[in-house]
């Protein structure tokens, strides 16, 4: 049986609905909140869960035109208003961010890519949204990050 682990303390998590969310009950409050005060945006309202292993990003707009994605959002550092794509902006930063997070790249690698990716991937997505593969951000990642 695989073991899951809190993504904020690295605790071990049991029951389903946070193995699920990828936090402990109290981390993921946590997270909520801090996510909600700076965007006004509940981002569990805006996550879509991936059918079955599908590793793809997939980006939509709900009926408020709201960017749903199946990536979580762990940071907001750019928009008060949650993520987007389609424009240089920061919305599609804060996105970009949370994606290359999702892939496992963090500390400066991360700093240091964020906004390129936002630029190679992000910028040119039709406001409706679509896919991204997995295969094309790995490659991505391969190139840039050393
Ligand atoms: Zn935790």
């Amino acid at each position: 049986m695989p073991s899951y682990t809190c993504t904020r303390c690295h605790k071990p998590i049991k029951d389903p609905t946070s193995v699920e969310n990828g936090f402990g009950p109290a981390c993921f409050t946590r997270l909520k909140k801090t996510i909600e005060e700076k965007q006004g945006v509940d981002p569990l309202l805006t996550f879509i869960h991936a059918e079955g292993d599908n590793p793809d990003i997939v980006l939509q707009r709900d009926n408020c035109g709201n960017a749903c994605t199946n990536v979580r959002q762990y940071v907001a550092r750019h928009s008060a208003t949650g993520f987007d794509w389609g424009a240089n902006n920061g919305g599609s930063d804060d996105l970009a961010y949370n994606i290359l997070l999702h892939f496992g790249i963090k500390g400066r690698q991360l700093d240091n890519l964020y906004h390129r990716f936002q630029l190679d991937f992000l910028a040119n997505i039709s406001h409706a949204g679509g896919i991204i593969e997995a295969t094309t951000i790995n490659k991505w990642i391969n190139e840039y990050a050393h």
